[in-house]
């Protein structure tokens, strides 16, 4: 038996340290000898601090744990072999509704096990998928397998990933790199965090059998100094890699070679774009460029430059170790596999899921997130971050995948998805979300630097009740303009919430504007 401790970043705010402090202490004036270690972010954030108590592959998960908890959950469950089970949220044997729908597999090892010990993950099946690759299959093999699972980038954009490794494998060049885009930078976004704290190995693996696909040596990761917990927990696992023979030359008795360090950003919400990371990983502000050419073609130092996301590269080693086709089970024709979500604002189970592709935003928000707080009516749900766009709650049969969300107006993005009530007004909404990417622009076009400020200036004007009756009109040529105008993804989605805002709730721009102080 062993007691884990959630020790995400979810788990940390809601006080888990101090719980992890409290078991030892119990377990020492009890003189019991029970293994106690930390784990990552299970996705059951709303419930945290969660203790999970291991019996052998049983699971029982313990939530909203208090100090005055642990004494019952160790002298009942610890030492009397019987559950305490009106503290038990969720377990193998009766998993929470959260989890039921869920299909794991970026996520497989999130909040099972210890994020710090590589051997949590080798139990696992870790490093099998980098094994039978360089082992048992060509390059060409590799990018066979991941085209065969349908895998698109989990960043945004949905690009086939088999595709870009493809292209950078071609390109004429070398040293060839492996990128992870690790600079989530979306208000209410954590899907990569949680991986990077609870399961660091499934990014470095992933990255080494893109290494081997494209033949590249050299992976960085372009992380976020805001994620101080996601960069310890990478920079243990690379020591740990490496210390096992897992990264560094002659890797399985090959000749294959890879090293991966660790790149941090300062948190400039453009350098997700991926021409401006590069720009700041050569030192550079980190401003976009012109494509093409493209990345794969001319990225890091002008050499190919192969640029993932954490959830795109978490899903590798499980495709390789359970074949395409398996991935490709889930989903629908066009989006295979699953996705994962951070369920935020007024959902009931705010927290991370995974759901398969094309499972509907009402079953996601309903079923999985169990329904809006205070039992509210839905208004709508913001996906894609501060560039999505705002889905209205009549289509909420909508399903989740790359094609269904585009047509809504909206964008999958990388996972963000803010659930909002009907005491929310979607022009504060919209403004909130255009005064983000306002102050993230990064200047270099005059649509995005200048025309996102003149929307702003205007949306600023309806809510404090100034606004005019022709400020609708102009605020949306205005947008389609900077939709159309600007250079990167950034001031090309910026409007979005502005234009799915005007397109579903008019009604509550025109209230505003009638309604003037
Ligand atoms: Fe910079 Fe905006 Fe132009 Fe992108 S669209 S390059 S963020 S000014």
């Amino acid at each position: 038996m062993k007691i884990m401790v959630g020790l995400g970043s979810c788990g940390v705010a809601a006080g888990g340290n101090k719980i992890l402090s409290v078991i030892k202490e119990e377990l020492k004036n009890r003189e019991a000898e029970v293994k106690v270690e930390s784990t990552g972010c299970i996705g059951l954030c709303y419930l945290e601090p969660l203790v999970n108590v291991v019996e052998g592959d049983k699971i029982y998960i313990y939530g909203k744990v208090t100090p005055e908890m642990v004494s019952e959950i160790i002298d009942k469950h610890v030492i009397g072999k019987t559950p305490v089970e009106e503290y038990v949220v969720s377990s193998s044997d009766h998993p929470a509704s959260v989890l039921q729908k869920q299909v794991r597999i970026a996520l497989r090892n999130c909040g099972i096990i210890n994020p710090e010990n590589i051997d949590d993950y080798i139990g696992r099946g870790g490093y099998e998928g980098i094994k039978k690759a360089v082992t048992s299959m060509s390059q060409k093999e590799v990018i066979e397998e991941i085209k065969a699972s349908g895998l698109r980038g989990r960043g945004g954009a949905g690009f086939p990933t088999w595709f870009k490794w493809n292209a950078t494998r071609e390109a004429p060049g070398s040293p060839k790199y492996v990128v992870c885009n690790a600079d989530e930078g979306d208000p209410g976004a954590f899907m990569d965090r949680s991986i990077l704290e609870g399961d660091p190995h499934s990014l470095l693996e992933g990255m080494m059998i893109a290494g081997y696909a494209i033949g590249a040596q050299e992976g960085i990761i372009y992380v976020r100094a805001e994620y101080p917990l996601a960069i310890k927990r990478l920079e243990i696992a690379i020591e740990q890699a490496e210390a096992r023979g897992l990264l560094g030359e002659n890797l399985f008795g090959s000749d294959f070679n890879f090293t991966i360090r660790i790149k941090q950003g300062a948190g400039a919400f453009v350098c997700g774009e991926e021409t401006a990371l590069i720009a700041s990983l050569e030192g550079e502000r980190g401003m976009p460029r012109l494509k093409p050419p493209f990345p794969a073609q001319s990225g890091y130092w002008g050499k190919p430059t192969n640029i993932n996301n954490v959830e795109t590269y978490a899903n590798v080693p499980w495709i390789l170790q359970h074949g395409g086709a398996a991935f490709a089970r889930y989903g629908t024709e066009k989006s295979k596999g699953t996705k994962v979500f951070a369920l935020a604002g007024k959902i009931k189970h705010g927290g991370l899921v995974e759901v398969p592709m094309g499972l509907s935003l009402r079953e996601v928000i309903f079923d999985i997130g169990g329904g809006i707080k205070g039992d509210r009516e839905i208004k709508a749900v913001q996906m894609g971050g501060p560039s999505g766009g705002c889905i209205p709650a009549h289509l909420l049969d909508t399903p989740v995948d790359y094609e269904s969300i585009t047509k809504t107006g909206a964008i999958m993005g990388s996972g963000g998805m803010i659930v909002m009530d009907d005491s929310t007004c979607m022009v504060d909404m919209a403004r909130f979300f255009l005064d983000f990417t306002q102050k993230e622009s990064c200047g270099k076009c005059t649509y995005c630097r200048l025309g996102t400020k003149r929307m702003l200036e205007i949306l600023n004007r309806i809510t404090e009740g100034k606004g005019k009756e022709e400020d609708l009109e102009i605020l949306e040529s205005l947008a389609l303009r900077v939709k159309e105008g600007s250079l990167c993804g950034l001031g090309q989605t910026a409007p979005n919430p502005v234009l799915t805002t005007l397109r579903y709730f008019r009604g509550e721009y025109e209230a505003h504007i009638r309604e003037k102080r």
